[in-house]
């Protein structure tokens, strides 16, 4: 659910960062809808929605709200601004009277975030895909880019959302940027990267996988 305290502004569940509950802005189920609707929008099917997309991923923000106004009769622009004020993953960014996602693209998208600088990045994969990963590189199926995480722990928090034990892999950012491979920070947990080469790719020492398993178990 989205919230707004008045003096901090959109934010979800019962209660501010301050400590104050606010006032409600949009029910749980309502959230859920209008997160799908704005994701599909402007990470999967733009087209279909009848949204001109650039090709760094911007939309019209005006026009974005008229789609999702048509989709759901209770929702607009205003909406869309809290949805994405108050996103804890900072999936949105809105800029002028333009909007685009920050990540998750399954369209074609060239973004330009700031070059990262990290030495060591993560992956969290399950234990079959790790091999193959290993042996012929990192690449997303789906996605232009991949999607890595800034802390080992980070990665493997996301691997367990396919698997119920996930392998991290290392990746040695620093030589891989040096050898051509692009690689953008977004916010503080994710860097997107074009595919990176398997010279790349280690495994996380067994003593340091043991170590994140224990701590999430
Ligand atoms: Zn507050």
């Amino acid at each position: 659910m989205i919230r707004r305290c008045a003096i901090d502004g959109y934010f979800r569940g019962e209660r501010c960062s301050c400590g104050e509950s606010g006032s409600l802005v949009l029910d749980e189920s309502r959230t859920e809808q209008l997160g799908r609707l704005v994701a599909g929008a402007l990470r999967h099917f733009p087209d279909d929605l009848g949204l001109a997309m650039s090709p760094r991923g911007w939309v019209d923000l005006s026009v974005l709200g008229e789609v999702v106004g048509t989709r759901h009769r209770w929702a607009n622009e205003a909406l869309v601004v809290a949805l994405v004020q108050s996103d804890p993953k900072e999936r949105y960014e809105i800029s002028g009277n333009k909007i685009r996602a920050r990540y998750g693209h399954s369209v074609d998208v060239d973004l330009d975030h700031p070059e990262n600088h990290d030495d060591i990045l993560y992956f969290g994969a399950a234990e079959e895909e790790a091999a193959m990963i290993l042996e012929e590189g990192l690449r997303s199926a789906s996605q232009r880019y991949v999607h890595l995480s800034r802390t080992p722990e980070k990665a493997w928090h996301v691997g367990t959302f396919r698997t119920s034990n996930p392998k991290v892999i290392r990746v040695d950012a620093a030589n891989a940027r040096e050898a051509g491979v692009s690689m953008m920070t977004v916010n503080e947990e994710i860097v997107l990267s074009l595919p990176i080469p398997s010279p790349f790719l280690s495994l996380l020492p067994v003593q340091e996988q043991a170590a994140l398993r224990s701590q999430y178990r």
